[in-house]
């Protein structure tokens, strides 16, 4: 039954594991970081060998790196070949492990279990066992649906792990409905400290990101006629703009520009090397974007979702601004 939810069952790998893997996306942000901490964080409280990795970067983003205080995050390499248990998080598919995606595989081979907890509607469910969910705001939502099935209590640092997850994918609770609310109430309650996260994961850049910021926003295009009319705002991230700041600022950049009022949908084209890109695209409640980010092989959520692209930046946004020109529109738009 590959394709159903089964929080108990989910449950019952948790409690018998002997030797647990949680692997995080590429890039892993708080809720995909926060979410393989949290659970790993539990199971090691418990006497259970856990570590947490992701395929790229090689370190830990600077502003999570509060986040694990029993260092339980390993380089990639260090992530054996098969593990008992593999629980992949906030990954829609295999592709996003990067280098660890061979751990899918091959743990499935050797007779262990792999868990996927997911929010993504593009989720391809590529485990064992799957915990999927488009309807939760983050997968931090799904860890504590499952630490509760599983009567594990929360102390402060796991409280803080989920918080982060939670407090970046609901963009400050905005779109965080009653349950959520109530639930970074029990977080908080255990200890996690909303300052604080807020702090190091969205309220602190280094100077040169005001500097990067003058020149992505003042290259900033407006297109009101693009997205059937909707209207579309765009700008790039340049090699040249990355030095001195981190993935953090970059990611950010698109947050700042969401806000255009003129434009239902914001992207931001990220170079990552010299002719290979990334774009971050947003819309406000009327356009799938997700489905704009398919026609270039990514995914996401129907509000947020991500693409790669190679090429010259120009021809990246002519493809963008057709793949926009009929847009699939939301029924609550
Ligand atoms: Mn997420």
């Amino acid at each position: 039954m590959p394709h159903t939810t089964d929080l108990g069952a989910a449950a019952n790998l948790l409690r018998t594991a002997t030797d647990v893997s949680l692997l995080a996306h590429v890039n892993p942000d708080a809720d995909a970081l926060g979410s393989a901490l949290a659970l790993g964080l539990a199971l090691h409280r418990r006497g259970v060998p856990a570590r947490v990795s992701f395929g790229m970067p090689g370190e830990v983003p600077e502003s999570l790196r509060g986040l694990d205080v029993d260092g339980l995050v390993v380089p990639a390499a260090e992530v054996p070949a098969a593990s008992g248990l593999l629980v992949a998080v906030d990954t829609a598919s295999k592709s996003r492990l990067g280098q660890l995606a061979d751990r899918v595989n091959a743990t499935a081979e050797a007779g262990g279990a792999v868990l996927v907890l997911d929010h993504h509607a593009s989720n391809t469910f590529y485990g064992t066992h799957h915990v999927v969910d488009e309807t939760a705001e983050a997968t931090a939502v799904l860890v504590m649906r499952l630490l509760d099935e599983l009567d594990w209590p929360l102390d402060a640092d796991i409280a803080r792990c989920v918080y982060a997850g939670l407090v970046t994918d609901t963009s400050s609770f905005r779109r965080a409905r009653p349950g959520t609310h109530l639930l970074a109430a029990r977080l908080i309650e255990a200890g996690a400290d909303p300052t604080a996260v807020a702090r190091d994961l969205m309220d602190t850049h280094p100077f040169a990101f005001l500097q990067m910021l003058a020149g992505v926003l003042d290259r900033a295009v407006l297109e009101p006629e693009a997205a059937g009319g909707h209207g579309l705002v765009h700008t790039a991230v340049r090699l040249d703009d990355l030095i001195g700041v981190r993935l953090e600022e970059v990611e950010s950049v698109v947050d700042i520009v969401r806000t255009t009022a003129e434009a239902e949908v914001a992207a931001v084209l990220k170079e990552t090397s010299s002719g290979h890109w990334t774009g971050s695209l947003r819309a406000v409640g009327t356009v799938d974007v997700r489905a704009v980010a398919e026609q270039f092989g990514g995914g996401g959520h129907t509000l947020a979702a991500g693409f790669s692209a190679d090429g010259e930046l120009e021809d990246i946004i002519t493809k963008l601004r057709e793949a926009l020109s009929d847009p699939v529109l939301l029924a609550s738009g």
